[in-house]
């Protein structure tokens, strides 16, 4: 095996209880867990597995390929919210593996409509707001439409009103206040048509983090007679985008390491240059090990030395990337480490070398570096 993942389930639930205990402060919050891209590429079907073993009662994922594998690996209790579009060759999908999908337009009430009755299987659906991000959602132009004709539909159960933050993370953010705002205004139209949703829920890891959306949103759902719900991805996986006022990015921790072996060791002299373009120059003596891993394997090429200077760890070193990180092998800085050897076990990411500290080489966040990692879980 070029390369491997393992993933800790024990830090896995740790994390876990530690989003349940901060979305818990003031009140009730069920947690959905999101295992979308593949558990930001933790293995979905494992983390499905220890979420629902650990009594989490809701998952989500993007689309409903994603869907139909985790019914698979789940028993039927489990609800599984598919939270990224919704197309006419998805419906029957949504049926077979009673699957609750986001909807936010006419087209998807009717199509959802024509499946469930041929079925004779009534389906829930979340209604999706959108208060800001103009990505996807109906807008509170639409909402009024969208409403009426799911509140006077036999076959599609309107079970939760749900919107997502663009800017949760900039805590006091004007954005959040006006997303707030809207999402009240429409959820009002909703429950003026007569729908008395189960389940409101506006909150991934960092709102949570944030603070106050919850209280938000519980004076709503008290109002509406609803239960909050909350989407939290990044933080079971043991990262967080920084908060001032956040208190997760201390109680969750990493859960994924991905490890490869050395594959050769060489010294090289003064003046040898290393790599495509042969951006590296040794300015002395230099012992350098080869890694079975580069950029087709997720290992950004912006981590190259020069440009995002990475490392990775070797015995519980660091080994610096020495000149361009290739498709499919990559070379580290082995001079100070004494005694290293073909076979011997490298962290490219884990202890010592987080996502964080690869997002940064590369100028993105910790959810890219995680989901770009191509290497199977063991
Ligand atoms: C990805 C996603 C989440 C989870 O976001 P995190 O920042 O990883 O917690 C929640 N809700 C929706 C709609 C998403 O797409």
């Amino acid at each position: 095996m070029k390369s491997w993942v393992e993933v800790s389930g024990t830090r896995l639930v740790e994390n876990l209880r530690a989003v349940q205990a901060i979305a818990s402060v003031g009140g009730g919050a069920e947690v959905l867990g999101v295992i979308k891209a593949n558990a930001y590429g933790h293995d979905a079907a494992f983390v499905a597995r220890i979420l629902v073993d650990a009594g989490v009662r809701w998952l989500g994922v993007a689309d409903f390929e994603e869907g139909a594998r985790v019914r698979g690996v789940v028993g039927d209790g489990v609800r599984v919210l598919v939270m990224c579009g919704l197309q006419e060759v998805d419906c029957r999908d949504v049926v077979a593996y009673e699957l609750t999908p986001a909807v936010w337009t006419l087209e998807h009430v009717a199509m959802l409509e024509r499946a469930a009755e041929a079925a004779g299987q009534v389906v829930r659906v979340h209604l999706e707001i959108d208060t800001g991000m103009c990505r996807q959602g109906v807008d509170l132009e639409g909402v009024a439409e969208v409403a009426e004709r799911l509140a006077g539909s036999k076959w599609v159960v309107c079970e939760g009103v749900m919107s997502h933050l663009s800017s949760a993370e900039m805590a006091g953010s004007w954005v959040t206040a006006r997303q707030r705002e809207r999402f009240d205004d429409a959820l009002q139209v909703v429950v003026g048509k007569g729908i008395r949703p189960e389940w409101l829920h506006v909150a991934a890891t960092s709102a949570v983090d944030e603070g106050g959306t919850l209280g938000w949103l519980r004076e709503l759902a008290a109002e509406v007679g609803a239960k909050v719900m909350v989407r939290p991805g990044i933080a079971l996986y043991g990262y967080c985008l920084p908060i001032d006022t956040g208190r997760l990015g201390e109680l969750v921790k990493p859960v994924l390491t991905w490890k490869t072996r050395v594959i050769g060791v060489r010294e090289i002299g003064t003046g040898e240059t290393v790599g495509y373009g042969a951006t590296f120059t040794a300015k002395s003596l230099m012992r350098l090990a080869l890694i079975p891993v580069g950029y087709a394997d997720g290992l950004r090429r912006t981590a190259s030395s020069g440009v995002g200077d990475g490392w990775v760890m070797i015995g519980g070193r660091r080994a610096a990337v020495v000149g361009r990180v290739s498709m499919n092998l990559t070379t580290v800085d082995v001079t100070d480490i004494a005694g290293v050897a073909v076979g011997d076990e490298v962290v490219v990411l884990g202890e010592g070398v987080t996502a964080d500290d690869h997002a940064r080489w590369c100028g993105t966040i910790s959810y890219e570096i995680l989901c770009g990692i191509r290497a199977r879980r063991v």
